[in-house]
């Protein structure tokens, strides 16, 4: 049955690193460029998300030929080969349209919405650029813009939803690993991939952000990921959490203190008077 809320299950492990997700999104969205910086580090130029990257494609390098639980046949070495084998592991990123998502409880002006897709979407026009929601995000994925100082991300191509056509990521995506749809339906095919892999021997293999249960700091991901190794490997953190979560806490703490404080106080005085008797 088909449900309002949408959203992205982007599988990592079938995608090849082509970056037709992030032409289309600069496309569709009228994205201006990044400055076409070289970072001579890796075939990934555009470093991370940003105000004008709404996808990034990592490319994360690791020592070995892939996943420990794979059996690979042994490759001969080739004449003038460097010693050391690494392989890559690619990951296109974007907003994960949380839950609970930090930059909207932040925002103080309302520029930042939940739509009728349960996405999350900055208005342009309502934005003041006071960056609250930029410290606010915990996966660094809202950036202001340098121009017109206002914040940036994702909008899960929101325009398009309301034509009934799907982003433009993962329609130009050449192997499904982005899949866009009902967000129900999209973690019964994740959990049915994960399954698959492990089936065929890839045991690494598991959902990240899927649910509130496995991801209790942001209730849960929007656009969540199915991946191979550590979250700190895809440059995602392990436990991300929304700052309110963390204010209360603190609160709590505070509140803890003060009774304490105010126990001992009251000892004090029961003290003095005990002994002034
Ligand atoms: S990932 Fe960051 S920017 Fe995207 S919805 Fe969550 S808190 Fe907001
Ligand atoms: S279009 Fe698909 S395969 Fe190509 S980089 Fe993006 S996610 Fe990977």
């Amino acid at each position: 049955m088909a449900s309002a809320q949408k959203g992205f299950f982007t599988d990592t492990t079938l995608c090849i690193g082509c970056k037709a997700c992030e032409v289309a999104c600069k496309q569709w969205n009228q994205l201006p460029d990044d400055g076409f910086h070289f970072t001579g580090m890796s075939y990934d130029n555009t470093g991370h998300l940003g105000s004008s990257t709404w996808r990034h494609v990592s490319f994360v390098e690791r020592p070995g030929t892939g996943c420990p639980s794979i059996e690979r046949p042994a490759m001969p070495e080739a004449p003038g080969a460097r010693a050391g084998n690494f392989s890559w592991l690619m990951m296109s990123d974007v907003c994960k349209h949380c839950e609970r998502a930090g930059c909207l409880e932040a925002c103080p002006t309302g520029a930042i919405v939940r739509t009728e897709f349960d996405t999350v979407y900055i208005q342009p026009d309502v934005c003041n650029g006071c960056g609250y929601c930029i410290s606010a995000c915990p996966f660094g994925v809202v950036d202001r813009r340098e121009d017109d100082g206002r914040a940036w991300k994702c909008t899960l191509c929101y325009d398009r939803l309301g034509d009934g056509m799907q982003p433009a990521c993962a329609k130009a995506c050449p192997t499904s690993s982005i899949q866009f749809g009902d967000l129900v339906q999209l973690k019964v095919q994740a959990e049915a991939r994960v399954e698959e892999l492990h089936g065929k021997g890839l045991k690494e293999a598991y959902l990240y952000g899927d649910s509130a249960a496995s991801q209790p700091g942001t209730g849960g991901l929007h656009a969540f990921f199915l991946l191979v190794d550590k979250p700190e490997v895809y440059n995602l953190p392990p436990d991300p959490e929304v700052p309110t979560l963390k204010g209360k806490r603190s609160w709590k703490s505070a509140g803890l203190a003060m009774l304490g404080l105010a126990a001992l106080a009251l000892g004090t005085v029961l003290l003095d008077a005990e002994v002034g008797r």
